[in-house]
């Protein structure tokens, strides 16, 4: 049964629904019951892969799409769409750097889970699900800054880009948080077509929550944005200049759920001013 407002929700998932710390999302759950009630669409966009993505919603339920890898990998109704680079784009220049750099170079895709639960201090299971990526690898290696730069250039002529996470390079296509977002929407809008019963065609209105620089492009795509407050930082500076920003009143699923009610209630009081002055 479709919802009968076109609306899709769009997060991050690290400090944005889940506590920067314990990784909980309890607080948001006001706002997520509601979305489920009104049979509003939930989109998970983060850097994970798509095997810790379905990990985290198998047992929490909560997610209707997601979007893997930085926007990479979309699955949505058991269909899976890999946008970002091929991989054998990725494992082709990630050889090409191992040979032109002085250090040796392994990476996700070549070492085994128990390396990566070693590298990264994730449980062994935790590992495997990390390791199964579709169009980005994280580097393991201990570089010069002469070996960055010409690993750089190698990954920029395969267009693809170098980007230093917290703790890795990764090697990874230039798709964006944002560009999956606007396909998600293209395939919401054909199943909402499928399901909806005169068969018209409705716009999405889109929120999207995030907190990090790797958030922006989304948030600069949704017609309602917030960002997350950082929970230990100082004072929020807005990440981007966007006409409907808001920061939420909180860090974390507490502010998360806030945010998601405040702007449910105003699209619906402004859908019955419209059908009051339409209907
Ligand atoms: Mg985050």
């Amino acid at each position: 049964m479709p919802h009968n407002r076109a609306i899709a929700v769009f997060t991050d998932l690290d400090g944005t629904l889940l506590d920067h710390d314990t990784y909980s999302w309890t607080d948001a759950r006001p706002a997520l019951d509601r979305l489920k009630q009104l049979s509003i669409p939930l989109i998970a966009v983060s850097s994970k892969t798509l095997a810790e993505l379905e990990h985290i919603n198998q047992t929490s339920g909560l997610f209707d799409g997601l979007i893997g890898e930085n926007g990479g990998v979309i699955a949505l109704g058991g269909n899976v769409e890999q946008y970002g680079p091929a991989t054998e784009t990725v494992d082709r220049t990630r050889e090409e750097i191992k040979s032109a750099v002085t250090v040796p170079v392994d990476s996700f895709r070549t070492v085994s889970p128990e390396v990566i639960a070693a590298e990264t201090g994730l449980p062994l299971e935790d590992a495997i699900r990390a390791g199964q990526r579709h169009c980005s690898d994280p580097l393991i290696w201990q570089p010069a800054a002469k070996d960055i730069a010409v690993a750089r250039k190698i990954a920029e002529k395969a267009d693809l880009t170098l980007v230093k996470g917290g703790r890795f390079h990764t090697l990874c296509g230039p798709s964006s948080k944002g560009i999956a977002m606007r396909r998600m929407v293209e395939r919401l809008s054909v199943a909402w077509l499928q399901e909806s019963a005169d068969g018209t065609h409705q716009r999405f209105t889109t929120i999207a929550l995030g907190d990090s620089p790797n958030d922006i492009p989304m948030l600069a795509e949704a017609d309602y944005a917030v960002q997350i407050p950082s929970k230990h930082g100082k004072r929020t500076l807005p990440l981007l200049e966007h006409s409907n920003l808001r920061i939420a009143p909180e860090p974390g699923p507490a502010g998360w759920s806030k945010a998601v009610n405040d702007i449910l209630d105003q699209i619906i009081n402004t859908n019955k001013n419209s059908e009051v002055l339409h209907g």
